[in-house]
């Protein structure tokens, strides 16, 4: 392994930003945490902004549509790896930040905001595709620049997959009934977030990940989502009502081009009814796969998480019957996996 550790993560306070720089702590590397407002309102991002500081990483207050600023922090802070989980609607802000490790030429390894299918490879319906064509737009501008990347491709969260919703793990898995995509038997990888966040950080180091697309694809954790849905009636202990969501209503979901829960859709139907993760086959060429490079890791399974989704929705009844007017804060729809 090569014995760079001084990491940015950017995206810190998202959600699969948090995961990366919790990881990059735990694994002892120099992590710096790239926030626009260190004040935010946002009582989530507050917390976990404090959070990361408790546990060691460093607070940097900047925008990556900064250039002058991003060369003179990663020159003055000597980073050699940088993370970026910026969100969908930031996906070509990056583009100022290749920029500026290209004029730097310091930085060992970039990891664009990916994190979800291949976007070269996969092809969505709009506006999901929209979404790829910008990522890829990053991966030409990084080629181009000839800055070291790794490419994460981690497919799904282990959550329940919602198609019309926010990010995944965000709402917990249904208490009344499914929707269930299809035929409902179309396999999909379900990858925890404390995965994803570790495995990054340790492919960010590792030469064979080096100008690679990186694919989590744990055989643990690949399932139907009707197999999904057989699982967390074993958890609740009893059987819900399964309701088909047709290809047609999920692409006409998408056709409503309504930001970003049309993206959702359209890679909905990307994942379950096309089966984009099951039809990928890997090219050694440019491919790594997790599970591959590191056997000795072994994943979250799906039965796990599952278990993490019961006691929530269990502290949520207590909450709410301990204190029938507590106000629960809303999530920020901002999903756009893939
Ligand atoms: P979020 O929207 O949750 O968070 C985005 C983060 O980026 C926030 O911390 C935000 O900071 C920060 N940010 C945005 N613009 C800038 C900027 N100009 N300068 C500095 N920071 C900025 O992102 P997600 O976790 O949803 O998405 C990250 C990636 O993961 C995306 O590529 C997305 O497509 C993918 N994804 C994949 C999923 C899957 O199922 N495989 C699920 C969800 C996402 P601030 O707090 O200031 O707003």
């Amino acid at each position: 392994m090569a014995q760079f550790s001084r990491t940015l993560v950017i995206g810190a306070t998202g959600f699969i930003g948090r995961y990366v720089a919790e990881a990059s702590v735990a694994a002892g590397d120099t992590t710096y945490v790239l926030v626009r407002s260190p004040f935010t309102k946002c009582l989530s991002k507050a917390m976990t902004i404090r959070s990361l500081q408790d546990r060691g990483a460093t607070v940097v207050v900047g925008s990556i549509n900064d250039g002058e600023f991003l060369v003179k922090t990663l020159r003055e802070l000597k980073i050699d790896t940088v993370v970026s989980a910026v969100g969908g609607g930031g996906i070509l802000d990056q583009l100022v930040l290749v920029d500026s490790m290209k004029i730097l030429g310091t930085v060992k390894r970039f990891l664009p905001s990916e994190f979800g299918h291949d976007v070269d490879r996969a092809n969505p319906v709009e506006p999901g595709l929209g979404m790829y064509k910008e990522k890829r737009r990053v991966r030409r501008a990084v080629e181009a620049a000839g800055i070291p990347f790794t490419y994460v491709c981690c497919n799904s969260i282990a959550a329940w997959p919602y198609y019309d919703n926010t990010h995944p793990a965000d709402v917990l898995p249904p208490l009344d009934r499914f929707q269930i995509y299809g035929d409902g038997n179309v396999k999909a990888y379900f990858v925890d977030g404390t995965d994803i966040g570790k495995l990054t950080i340790r492919a960010a180091k590792d030469p064979r990940a080096l100008n690679k697309c990186l694919h989590f694809r744990p055989p643990t954790n690949y399932f139907t989502i009707n197999e999904l849905a057989s699982l967390w009636e074993e958890k609740i202990g009893r059987i819900l009502p399964r309701i088909t969501v047709t290809e047609e209503d999920l692409l006409a979901a998408a056709q409503e081009n309504v930001i970003p829960e049309s993206i959702v859709a359209a890679l909905t139907h990307d994942i379950f009814i096309k089966g984009c993760q099951t039809s990928l086959s890997m090219d050694e060429t440019r491919d790594a796969e997790v599970s591959l490079l590191y056997p000795d890791v072994s994943f979250r399974t799906l039965a796990e998480c599952f278990d993490d989704y019961l006691v929530k929705h269990r502290d949520e009844s207590v909450d709410m019957i301990s204190n029938p007017n507590s106000i629960i804060e809303p999530f920020a729809i901002t999903a756009t996996c893939g």
